[in-house]
């Protein structure tokens, strides 16, 4: 028997907290989402190695991140 809510409601403003206490919103499947790090309180952007890597789910951020920085630099090159 297929159970229900398959199908997973998209919230294109749900909220997002982050550890250090920053929300924003962002679009997700899920209503609310609880997150460790973010852009405020990331070392790459802080500065400070102060937050723990857990599971590697940091380095996968970083990774993440430094994808969307090039993506965004090249677009900025393209624009000039
Ligand atoms: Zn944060």
């Amino acid at each position: 028997m297929p159970k229900k809510n398959i199908h997973p409601k998209y919230f294109p403003k749900a909220k997002v907290q982050c550890a250090c206490g920053n929300i924003f919103e962002v679009g997700s499947t899920k209503e609310f989402v609880e997150i460790e790090i973010c852009s405020h309180c990331h070392p790459f952007y802080t500065g400070k190695g102060k937050i723990v890597d857990k599971m590697g789910r940091v380095e996968k951020y970083r990774k993440r991140l430094e994808k969307k920085e090039a993506l965004e630099k090249k677009t900025l090159k393209k624009k000039k």
